[in-house]
């Protein structure tokens, strides 16, 4: 093994001249000896920045002198970067660019000193000298490295095979993938020395080196060990009951179902996924599976395996075999006529945790809801809709949108469905004591800036989210309620006062989810007669509009539809709104008042206008959506959605 600290360019002073030797000899200065051999900066000019650092009170590193003397572009630097970088070290390139100071980097040797097996990159985040988001920033734009985020299920398993199973305890890599016969290896720090010569060993020289994050790194790894582990020890097929649980979660995880109910009827057992929204049979079983897969359910999700005759309740969390994934699942046995049935909710579908740029919200209401909602320094913004509306979703996505170094964000959910990098997240579990009540009560405690309350479900809960709020805090939640002038009424129902509910409430944001076309085998659609008459629409009102149904396929499983579009309804809490509010105006009026002076689109109307960019099929948004309102011609929609 390499020494930890050997320089990495060594060789290359033999070649500079005679007169520099002294000069660099003090080391540390690695990226302007770089800049020298390449002929960026004369050795004139190195020994004249050398001069001014040498009186400068602060510390400088020589790159930034070169800069601030204008002898050297922040391209011409990038360029020498991405040449050179496998002569540069994590340390001296953190240092010399400036992100730490050189008392930084020394303590982090020193650290080091005591702990050979540790990394520089390592200690220098785990000590917080740098964020490592911000070490993975600076090494992919200075230094030119992709990033990745390699997950278990997608990895090149031949390629994992290659690496011997110690090499993984001792180095930070893993490889990921082959391209053009070439390994793309994802690294923590791709500028460790010894990191790097273990990569040659097995790989040669024909790598493509990137970084990911060191936890995603870690977390394939550890899959792999545990795979290997297991092979040997459990071998459950189809024919056990085992196998048949598990081949079931499987099915589930591969299908992208959020749902499995485990239905016992009068003469069988029968299995139901839930997919988009709906229910459909995923196979049957013969009854006297029943017990023996409750009882092994039960196993998975320590509940008591005596206990058949009354609701129980518990969590399971699934490793896959198949898959290497990990699967969340909370499970819910509930005694019928026939026998215990089992629905098992899948809580972490990562995949679905968007950007909230792509929750599908129209141009101009995404940006309303950005600038005027989620921007806003205090107040509440609540989600409104009913369950399987994709609350929680654009709950999480709002919450990832405001995640940043600066401000504390801290959750009390029920339970934890998205577990998300920087955020304090508190499962309520009433079983151990952590109820609701209690979190609420200790959570404004803990300094934070955002407070996100899994949801209102009684007055106390809208009462502690108005006082967070009163107190300068911004507030998550979501509230069951059917479009967002209801959730205001439903408040003001619960007892809270108008005036509070005025003076907090930033806006409300009703949403539905509709299944989406499937894109494979759209036709094109005309409304019927009856369609034009129950919206109160002539044929101009529709004109432009591109309205399409799924005919069904094979991708699609013959149903016209796959995925799900948002479909949303924002209410801004302007001051005509708060002042009808503090009036106590009917629904109508308030309505009325926002539709005049914050623009407000109904459910309706935004299903209408996705439902015209053949989005969503109209009989569906016809169906699904409340209609409270004529909904106004298309053009004029488009218009007030930016589209
Ligand atoms: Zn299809």
């Amino acid at each position: 093994m390499p020494e930890v600290n050997k320089p990495a360019v060594q060789k290359n002073t033999e070649n500079l001249p005679e007169l520099l030797k002294p000069v660099m000899a003090e080391g540390g200065d690695t990226i302007a000896r770089l800049l020298v051999e390449q002929e960026l900066i004369t050795p004139a000019k190195l020994i004249y920045a050398k001069r001014i650092k040498a009186k400068l009170v602060s510390d400088r590193s020589l790159v930034e002198i070169f800069k601030e003397l204008g002898l050297l572009t922040n391209q011409q630097l990038n360029e020498v970067l991405k040449k050179q970088r496998l002569n540069i070290r994590i340390g001296d390139l953190l240092v010399e660019m400036g992100f730490i100071h050189q008392g930084d980097l020394d303590a982090a040797l020193a650290i080091q000193v005591e702990n050979r097996q540790q990394k520089i990159g390592d200690i220098l985040v785990e000590y917080g000298f740098i964020d490592e988001h911000r070490l993975m920033e600076i090494l992919a734009s200075k230094l030119g490295y992709p990033f990745v985020e390699p997950v278990f299920a997608e990895i090149d398993r031949e390629l994992l095979a290659q690496v011997p199973a110690k090499m993984f305890a001792q180095h930070s890599f893993v490889p990921i993938a082959r391209i053009d016969g070439r390994a793309i290896i994802a690294f923590v720090d791709p500028l460790d020395l010894e990191d790097l010569e273990a990569v040659d060993r097995v790989f040669g020289r024909q790598v493509l080196p990137a970084i990911g994050t060191r936890q995603a790194i870690r977390e394939v790894i550890e899959l792999y060990r545990r795979g290997a582990q297991r092979s040997e020890a459990e071998v459950a097929d189809d024919s056990t009951i085992i196998g048949i649980v598990n081949s079931l979660l499987d099915d589930a995880m591969q299908q992208g179902v959020s749902d499995i109910h485990v239905e016992p009827m009068k003469d069988r057992l029968r299995v139901r996924f839930r997919r988009d929204g709906v229910l459909g049979v995923h196979k049957e079983m013969s009854l006297d599976l029943a017990a023996p897969v409750a009882t092994r359910m039960k196993v998975m999700a320590e509940a008591d395996i005596a206990e058949r005759r009354r609701h129980q309740d518990g969590r399971i969390l699934y490793e896959s075999a198949a898959t290497g994934m990990t699967l969340d699942l909370r499970v819910s046995f509930y005694i019928t006529v026939h026998g215990e049935k089992i629905v098992l909710r899948l809580m972490n579908k990562k995949g679905e945790l968007l950007d909230i740029d792509d929750i599908g919200m129209a141009p101009r209401m995404l940006h309303q809801f950005r600038d005027e909602g989620l921007a806003s320094p205090s107040g509440i913004i609540v989600v409104t809709g009913p369950t399987g509306a994709g609350k929680t979703t654009t709950l999480y996505s709002c919450v990832n949108h405001l995640n940043d170094l600066e401000s504390c964000i801290i959750t009390a959910e029920e339970p934890v469905e998205y577990v998300l990098d920087g955020i304090t997240q508190c499962s309520i579990n009433p079983k151990i004591g952590v109820t609701f009540t209690e979190t609420l009560r200790h959570i404004v405690r803990q300094d934070p800036d955002i407070i996100v309350m899994g949801e209102i479900r009684d007055t106390f809960s809208a009462e502690t989210a108005i006082q967070a709020s009163l107190t300068g805090h911004k507030v998550l939640t979501t509230f069951h309620t059917e479009d967002a002038v209801g959730g205001l009424l439903r408040l003001l129902n619960m007892g809270i006062e108008a005036f509070l509910i005025a003076s907090t409430i930033n806006c409300m944001l009703a949403q539905r989810l509709l299944r989406r076309i499937c894109p494979n085998c759209t036709v094109p659609y005309t409304p019927t007669p009856d369609e034009y008459r129950r919206l109160g629409y002539t044929h101009g009102d529709l004109a432009g509009a591109d309205l399409q149904i799924g005919r069904g396929c094979t991708t699609c499983r013959f149903t016209g539809y796959k995925g799900r579009v948002g479909i949303f309804e924002l209410l801004v809490l302007n001051d005509e709104v708060k002042e009808a509010v503090l009036a106590r105006k009917t629904v109508q009026e308030i309505r009325r008042i926002s539709i005049e002076t914050s623009g407000l689109i109904t459910l309706m109307e935004d299903g209408i206008a996705k439902a015209a960019r053949g989005k969503v099929s109209l009989p569906e948004v016809m169906r699904r959506l409340p209609r409270i309102l004529k909904p106004r011609p298309l053009h004029e929609l488009r218009r007030l959605l930016g589209e």
